[in-house]
């Protein structure tokens, strides 16, 4: 694992998070700046840096960190209505290079 990927020490307990759910694979944790009345990050706890590259490596994992963004829609109120956005590049607003998705949900999300 990268040490200076934040999402790496996230998944590793090394910074503090709101996690709501975790599975052997993947981490799901509160945003810490949230665009959304729900707004979850699922990360998979192995560094891949976007989705596209995730879902070469390991499409299996890639179909578990999907799946369990469905879950976390559920699980927060909002599973008849949500929107899984994965950034990638810089260039679209990617700020952490190990791939997240967002979980959005709870009312209209502005710009998109
Ligand atoms: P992106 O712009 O797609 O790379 O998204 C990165 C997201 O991570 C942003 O929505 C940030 O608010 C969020 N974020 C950054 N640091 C933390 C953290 N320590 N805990 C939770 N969310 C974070
Ligand atoms: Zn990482």
């Amino acid at each position: 694992m990268p040490d200076d990927c934040l999402f790496c020490r996230l998944v590793a307990g090394e910074i503090p998070a709101t996690i709501v759910r975790e599975t052997d694979d993947t981490v799901a944790f509160r945003d810490i700046a949230p665009k959304a009345p729900v707004h979850v990050l699922v990360v998979p706890r192995a560094h891949h840096a976007d989705v596209g590259s995730l879902a070469a490596a390991d499409p299996a994992l890639a179909s578990a960190v999907v799946a369990e963004a469905a879950e976390v829609a559920r699980a927060e109120g909002v599973g008849d209505g949500w929107r899984l956005v994965f950034n990638t590049g810089a260039s679209v607003g990617q700020t952490v290079f190990h791939v997240h998705a967002h979980v959005l949900g709870g009312g209209r999300i502005e710009g998109l």
